[in-house]
Formats: C-alpha cells, sequence, structure tokens
C-alpha cells in the first residue's frame, strides 16, 4: 500500500507523468498533470507547488482550495503539446512537491513561511511555478527571486492593477502586492508590465501611481482592439532577457472563461489568447511564475480549473521549449 506501484513513463532518467495506457487519467492521486511527488527523484527542474493561503482578499474568499482544484482539472493534461512542438515532462524533470502551509489567521507570518519554504524548494528546484492561494502570496515570493537575480520584471497579467497602498488599514493583502514589492525595491522599474487590466477603478490616481512604481498597461479594451501579436511585440519590447516573473491572476480571463473566482469582471481575455500570449514566452529569461486566485466555490464544470491548468502546462511547455 505504501510502495508507490503507479505506472509511469519514463524517458532516461527523467520520470514522467502516469502511464495513461496502464492507469486511466481519472485514477490514482492527482499530482499536477499525474507528475511524480518530488521524493520520487533526485533532480528537479521545475516543481509545481501549491500555496493555499487566502487570507489577504479583499471580496469573495476560496482561493485557498485552489490547488487541489487545479491539479484535480490538470488530469487530463497529455505529454505532446503540439502548438510548440515539445514534450514539456520528457526534456525537462516536472515534479510536484505538494503544498506549503501557510498561517490563514496571522498574514505576515504567512509570508514570512512562504519566503522561507520558497528559499528551501529553490536549493531543489531550478524552476517553481506556484499555484495559489490569493495574490498576496507573490510578494514572498518575488523576495525570494530578489535575492537570487536582484530586482526583477515582473509580467502581470491581471483585471486589476494590485498595486493599492492599503486596505481598511492592512498593508498586506491581495490588492497590495505590487506596490509593496516596489517599495521593497524587488522590481525592476524599466521591466514592469500588467496585460488585461480592466474594470472600475477607485479614481483616475489609481493609473498614476501605478505608473509611477514603473508599470506600463497594455489594458483588455487594448487587446480587443490591437490583438495578441501586439500584446507579444509590447511584452517583448518591454522585458527583453531581463530576469522576469510571470505572475497570472485568473481573473484577467473573462468570467465566462474562469467564472471560479473571488473578484470577477466583466469584459476579460479568452483563454485562448492568454494561451497565445504564454506561449510566446518562450526563450525568455523567466526565472519563476505564479497562477493566482482561483476560488473553486464559485467554479462550474472545472471551468476555472481547466484554464489554470492548460495556462501551467504553457508555460511549462515555454520553459522547455527555450
Ligand atoms: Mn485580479
Ligand atoms: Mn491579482
Amino acid at each position: 500500500m505504501s510502495e508507490n506501484k503507479t505506472p509511469r513513463v519514463n524517458t532516461g532518467k527523467i520520470v514522467g507523468q502516469v502511464d495513461a495506457t496502464q492507469m486511466p487519467r481519472y485514477g490514482g492521486i492527482a499530482t499536477f498533470a499525474l507528475l511524480p511527488q518530488i521524493n520520487e527523484v533526485t533532480d528537479v527542474d521545475v516543481a509545481i507547488v501549491g500555496v493555499p493561503f487566502d487570507s489577504g482578499v479583499s471580496y469573495r474568499p476560496g482561493a485557498r482550495f485552489g490547488p487541489s482544484h487545479v491539479r484535480e482539472a490538470s488530469r487530463l493534461l497529455r505529454p505532446y503539446n503540439p502548438e510548440t512542438n515539445v514534450s514539456p515532462f520528457a526534456t525537462q524533470q516536472v515534479v510536484d512537491p505538494g503544498d506549503f502551509a501557510a498561517n490563514p489567521f496571522d498574514i505576515e507570518e504567512a509570508i514570512s513561511s512562504i519566503h522561507k519554504n520558497y528559499d528551501q524548494l529553490s536549493e531543489r528546484a531550478k524552476k517553481i511555478v506556484t499555484i495559489g492561494g490569493d495574490h498576496t502570496i507573490t510578494l514572498p515570493i518575488l523576495r525570494s527571486l530578489k535575492a537570487k537575480h536582484g530586482p526583477i520584471s515582473v509580467v502581470h497579467f491581471d483585471a486589476h492593477l494590485d498595486t493599492w497602498d492599503s486596505y481598511f488599514g492592512a498593508d498586506y493583502t491581495h490588492g497590495t502586492t505590487f506596490r509593496r514589492a516596489s517599495e521593497e525595491g524587488l522590481l525592476d522599474p524599466e521591466g514592469c508590465m500588467h496585460i488585461g487590466i480592466r474594470g472600475p477603478l477607485y479614481a483616475a490616481k489609481d493609473l498614476t501611481d501605478d505608473k509611477a512604481l514603473g508599470f506600463q498597461i497594455f489594458s483588455s479594451v487594448e487587446f480587443q482592439d490591437l490583438g495578441v501579436n501586439a500584446a507579444i511585440e509590447k511584452l517583448k519590447a518591454r522585458v527583453g532577457k531581463r530576469p522576469t516573473y510571470i505572475s497570472i491572476d485568473i481573473d484577467v480571463l473573462d468570467p465566462a472563461h474562469a467564472p471560479g473566482t473571488g473578484t470577477p469582471e466583466a469584459g476579460g481575455l479568452t483563454s485562448r489568447e492568454l494561451l497565445s500570449v504564454l506561449r510566446a514566452t518562450a526563450g525568455m529569461n523567466v526565472v519563476g511564475a505564479d497562477i493566482v486566485e482561483v476560488a473553486p466555490a464559485y467554479d462550474h464544470a472545472q471551468i476555472t480549473g481547466i484554464a489554470a491548468s492548460h495556462v501551467m502546462y504553457e508555460l511549462i511547455s515555454a520553459f522547455a521549449a527555450k
């Protein structure tokens, strides 16, 4: 019982997904994409870690259940990506190390424990993709990456700026992450941008404050008017070869494509558009990524979970393509 007898696809020394010709994908334990757990391998290229924390949300709670939901929805991911001609799990060792524990009653303690755990996992994994959790969790990740790479570019996909100053007197929330990151000198002000911004703000000052922190915006309306290729061009021009972190709030997608989230806004990207932009990050110097704000209680038929799992697949494929 305790022994791992799950049949797996092995490519040389890389341990792959559960062999779906031996065990159907809906069976067995739901690690991300049915990949091995971290203790089943020696070297780790990419770790997919969960951070079930949502005490920083300002509206609908529930993203603490995001990691298990995305893993469950990722069962169907197959090994070959025809769009980029890569087999992302055959050329790099991708593993699921499980979740970081984070205190749900003390945000600052949670932030510091996520930071510590991320530092530790970075010693084993060359790259980490994190499943949130709310957007608060990105701050400790950026702290960890700054120590390694210096100030980094952030490409932030979101309906929201997340550069507000405070909320109900709280400095650490899911809407203040990039303001704090900027104040702490974690961001390269020449290389940051938001993609997919839309919806009502508190005031026009939100935008001037945001610009002063060094963010450029490619809004959801620009996406509509100028299209995917223009978004990719602007992204590449902004980021270049800088060390870059990709942070994806699932609410960048229209609620039709991602209803299962805490702060939905109408008029967003399609999942097809988001996947296309992510595909184009192959060859960029991406040092880590996250997908946050998946809140399964508001999801239907796994729509949001499936979108999130495909977003991750495209990211991991882009790592393999470079
Ligand atoms: Mn958002
Ligand atoms: Mn966000």
